[in-house]
């Protein structure tokens, strides 16, 4: 059988960092350390190479404490890979790692990134930490509520404005809504265009 390209690069980024010199035995070293909050998203991947990976979760070897940045969809391939031989993956404190708590672990990344730089920019009225307090719910927003963003998010880092944009989406169900759609114009539109999933923007397409 040919090996996958994926498992012949984890292979030969793994083993050299590991005690073991076979990848059965060698990937039971590695447990789960946790995502980092990294400014600069420009890695590549340590385990497979692939360029540019934009969540950089760390693996770090239990017997001789070596550490790899890995990227989202890489670590849930080497979950899948213990899983073949029936291993499970595991954090620092022992727990197992599966592709639930990964989500999880991205969806807090993202949430202390935004609530700490609306904590420092956005609440200094009463008006501005209602908001908040709306997004804290559930992320989403009116147009009209989500129009007052338009400032604050264009002044945020390039990982600042992808946790808003993972965070934040917009109300654009009831005709109220739609109409406040219909309002809006010039970079409050273009704003606002920005935060609208595919399936808004067919919605808007026929208004
Ligand atoms: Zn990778």
């Amino acid at each position: 059988m040919v090996m996958s390209t994926w498992l012949q690069n984890a292979k030969e980024n793994l083993l050299p960092l590991s005690d073991s010199n076979e990848f059965m035995i060698a990937k039971k070293e590695w447990m789960y350390v946790g995502l980092m909050d990294n400014e600069d998203a420009n890695f590549n991947c340590e385990l497979c190479g692939h360029p540019a990976i934009r969540y950089e979760y760390t693996i770090q070897n239990r017997l001789n404490q070596n550490q790899m940045i890995v990227g989202s969809s890489c670590i849930e391939k080497f979950i899948d890979q213990l899983a073949e031989t029936q291993d499970n993956f595991y954090d620092i404190n022992n727990e197992i790692v599966d592709k639930s708590r990964l989500d999880g672990d991205k969806q807090n990344y993202w949430t202390d990134i935004l609530f700490r730089s609306l904590e420092n920019n956005f609440s200094n009225t009463e008006f501005q930490k209602s908001i908040t307090e709306q997004i804290k719910v559930d992320g989403h927003l009116t147009i009209n509520q989500a129009k007052f963003l338009r400032h604050f998010y264009d002044k945020l880092n390039d990982n600042e404005q992808m946790a808003f944009k993972y965070i934040v989406s917009i109300k654009l169900r009831k005709d109220k809504q739609k109409e406040q759609y219909t309002a809006l114009r010039g970079s409050d539109k273009a704003f606002i265009d920005m935060l609208l999933s595919p399936q808004q923007r067919n919605i808007i397409n026929e208004l």
